[in-house]
């Protein structure tokens, strides 16, 4: 980490998160002469237990917190009149520095439906693989849909609980959700398996992309990649009389005037932020869904023992979606009884979803990446419409959702998006 920021680079990527890093590391090992500047707004976090400690995940998310942004958008109507509060990865890593660790991949599917030339499930699926170092050696699992060689490690972890997960996955089985070798396998969907984590089986420690990509890069001291931490990008530069960006402007803690740094070749936008839940009524159903196959799996645990009432729905008076019925009569029948739900119960869950919901953290798609016509913010190479030389690569260039936690398919858009890059410049990755 350094913190002299030259005046003029190659390449300024703008944020050091999950997809920055990748982009930066991947353009830096293929090409030592490139001058790369990573301006990262958080703090350095080499070695920081708070970090590499999985135990410890959930304590950057205290108030406070060094190593989480919490952003608070304006009172929405949608969310009872309540401002949402989005925490969010504030330091190298990004949110793969805080996250909860959980490997998730979406469904080959998701990304056919985005519909964008290049960017098919197929098309994706080796970029999955590049960052990974898959050690689980189960032989039910297809060796050829994982990565091996890969900057990140996905384990188990050390601290299986075989009871509980043998528990949950009976219960599923009795509603029909079937349990799969590998859930992870870009196709199965409405199926539970093992759960496997961003840790590494032999250290336990968590992998993200300072650790696994660049203080390795940094350390070697072989390439032109900087990065420079405790900075704020306020906002891109461009020629005079073009459209074409050549730099950004940037804030540090020791001083408030802003200072610049130029970009010879590209700017790499890697942190985009904005909120928005439930805006669209459909999400209000699917979580209406949601809790209701959540209530039932519950329901099937062997150590199910009755709701903790307040962080559920207040059903109506004499409602037969209330714990007290079901649980009662369930406990009667000696299995669980099924739940008849009123049109009244259902708006009763849907108050409640609007009064509690909280993020998951997987923010996306404030950039999407669509035709302009319909709203689109980049292409499908990740330019900005309208400018040149200047590209988003993170999450917020998904056009849709995809069916996942979603740190790994922001780790692929990184792959993806230095491949793209590397093509313009000429490079080979
Ligand atoms: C608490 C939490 C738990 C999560 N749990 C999981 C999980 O278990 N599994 C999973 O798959 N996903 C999980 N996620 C989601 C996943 O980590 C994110 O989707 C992913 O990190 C997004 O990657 P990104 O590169 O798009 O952005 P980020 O990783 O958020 O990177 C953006 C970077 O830009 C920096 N930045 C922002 N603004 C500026 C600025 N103005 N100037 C300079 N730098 C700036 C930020 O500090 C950050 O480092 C979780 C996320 C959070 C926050």
């Amino acid at each position: 980490m350094s913190n002299r920021i030259p005046k003029e680079v190659d390449i300024v990527v703008a944020g050091g998160g999950a997809a920055g890093i990748v982009v930066a590391s991947r353009l830096a090992k293929a090409d030592p002469t490139l001058l790369i500047l990573i301006l990262e707004h958080g703090p350095d976090v080499r070695e920081n237990p708070q970090v590499v400690n999985p135990a410890l995940f959930i304590t950057n998310l205290l108030p406070g917190s060094k190593t989480a942004t919490f952003y608070t958008a304006e009172p929405s109507e949608h969310l009872n009149g309540r401002r949402a509060i989005v925490a969010a990865g504030g330091c190298p890593g990004g949110g793969g520095s805080i996250n909860f660790l959980a490997y998730v991949r979406p469904q080959e599917i998701d990304f056919d439906d985005w519909e964008v030339e290049g960017w098919s499930g197929k098309e994706m699926i080796p970029f999955f693989k590049k960052f990974e170092n898959f050690q689980d050696p189960d032989p039910e699992i297809d060796p050829s849909i994982h990565g091996y060689g890969g900057e990140l490690s996905v384990s188990q972890g050390s601290n299986v609980q075989e009871g509980p997960q043998q528990d949950f996955f009976k219960a599923c089985e009795t509603l029909g959700i079937g349990r799969v070798a590998d859930i992870a396998d870009f196709k199965t969907s409405n199926g539970v398996g093992k759960w496997h984590q961003f840790v590494d089986k032999n250290d336990g420690i968590r992998q993200n992309t300072p650790h696994g990509f660049l203080y390795p890069i940094l350390d070697a001291n072989n390439t032109g990649l900087q990065v420079a931490t405790e900075v704020k990008v306020g906002r891109i530069l461009f020629e005079e009389d073009t459209n074409r960006a050549n730099g950004v402007e940037y804030f540090t803690e020791r001083s408030s005037k802003p200072q610049v740094v130029y970009a010879r070749k590209q700017v790499i936008l890697t942190a985009v932020f904005n909120a928005g839940f439930l805006s669209n009524p459909a999400d209000v159903e699917q979580m209406l869904y949601g809790y209701k196959l959540q209530r039932d799996i519950a329901r099937r645990l062997s150590h199910y023992r009755g709701p903790l009432e307040t962080s559920h729905p207040k059903f109506p008076p004499g409602s037969k979606a209330s714990y007290d019925y079901v649980d009662g009569l369930s406990a009667e029948k000696g299995s669980p009884v099924p739940i008849e739900y009123t049109p009244e119960d259902d708006d009763a869950i849907r108050d409640y979803i609007r009064q509690s919901v909280e993020t998951t953290w997987h923010s996306m798609s404030t950039c999407a990446m669509k035709k302009r016509e319909l709203g689109g913010v980049v292409d499908e190479r990740l330019n900005v419409y309208g400018v040149e030389r200047l590209k988003v690569a993170d999450l917020s260039i998904c056009p849709q959702n995809v069916a996942a936690n979603t740190y790994s398919t922001a780790l692929a858009i990184g792959e993806k998006a230095a491949t793209l890059v590397a093509e313009d410049l000429g490079i080979t990755l």
